[in-house]
């Protein structure tokens, strides 16, 4: 892959460079910006440059090291992210990124619990390298971490390990704890331009036309074939009769994914904003012409209240309510 490959940060790509050419390598770093914005790549550059048999500086790609790097074999780069029941190993999940399905594998993960970050972190980080000049450990999706997990962190971060180093990618700083992000070097991922973001598209997904979608998770839900029949399943609903017809409708066992759902809604709420304000990048455009009848029967108000409804059945699912209890009232009041 190489430094070269990632498009449109150059203000990343040039600090990072500085540092590896200048040796002035920080503890911990934190990388943020919005999704498909080459995060996740760069820390792997990065690693690469890090412990690049040729020296410190730009990884040559060729090495033994950069070459297990590439294929998430250097005993050294650790990948820590959300635990999945299906998926344990780095390479599942930089496959699932690389096929813009790691939003349908974080829903169904857990939070990166105190187990995670003592087994993988703690208890590796003070031992000194197996092969490699400098331990890296890339933390996917940071804000994941449970409160206890990201305490135990923290005392790491406290006692910097000599020859660690951490990259903690998430979308905001502010979603970390502030004794954490204060911690680390900030780098931001900027959005891409249009005209790049089609670059990277066309990389991930190949020629097929993409709808003009925004982020990975709205892409990922039109190319999981099982999120997108929910995705037109709700659509369905949403917009059909009143809500005992739709409760009726509804009401065949199955396992809810309640947590995918209430985001499918949120899309199509968005979409209905969207309409009122006569913005483009409508999202569910199969259903443009319901979407467009429903929200002109709505006031912003209204709307308004419809998110409230999908705030709170997002805090019940957060406190295990039942699935099939949130989903009836949301079928009742939405
Ligand atoms: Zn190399």
């Amino acid at each position: 892959m190489g430094f070269n490959e990632i498009i449109g940060q150059k203000e990343v790509l040039k600090f990072l460079k500085g540092s590896l050419k200048k040796g002035r390598i920080a503890n911990a770093y934190l990388f943020y910006g919005p999704n498909f914005s080459g995060r996740f790549s760069t820390a792997i550059e990065f690693a690469k440059g890090l412990n690049c048999k040729k020296g410190l500086g730009i990884p040559c790609d060729e090495c033994p090291s950069c070459k297990k790097i590439s294929k998430f074999e250097h005993p050294d780069v650790h990948l820590i992210f959300p635990p999945n029941k299906k998926y344990s190993l780095p390479k599942d999940i930089a496959k699932l990124r690389k096929e813009g399905r790691y939003f349908k594998f974080l829903l169904d993960a857990r939070d990166i619990g105190i187990n995670t970050i003592r087994g993988e972190i703690v208890k590796e980080a003070y031992l000194t390298p197996f092969e490699g000049r400098k331990k890296v450990f890339i933390i996917l999706n940071a804000e994941r971490m449970t409160v206890e997990a990201a305490n135990a962190f923290l005392k790491v971060l406290e006692e910097p390990p000599l020859n660690t180093v951490f990259i903690l990618i998430t979308t905001s700083p502010t979603l970390l704890l502030p004794t954490i992000s204060s911690r680390t070097q900030w780098v931001r991922f900027r959005y891409l331009s249009k005209r790049n973001k089609d670059t990277i598209f066309k990389k991930f997904f190949g020629n097929t036309t993409l709808p003009d979608m925004i982020s990975a998770e709205e892409i990922s839900i039109f190319f999981d074939e099982d999120t997108n029949r929910l995705r037109r399943e709700i659509g369905e609903l949403f917009f059909s009769g009143d809500a005992k017809t739709r409760v009726i409708r509804w009401n065949k066992p199955r396992a809810l994914d309640i947590e995918i759902i209430i985001y499918i809604l949120y899309l199509y709420i968005y979409d209905m904003i969207k309409i009122k304000l006569n913005m483009d990048r409508i999202i569910n455009k199969d259903y443009i012409d319901e979407l467009r009848q429903v929200s002109g029967k709505y006031t912003m108000e209204d709307i308004q209240n419809k998110i409230e409804i999908l705030n709170e059945s997002y805090q019940e699912y957060r406190y295990n309510v039942i699935p099939e209890e949130i989903m009836t009232n949301l079928i009742i009041k939405i």
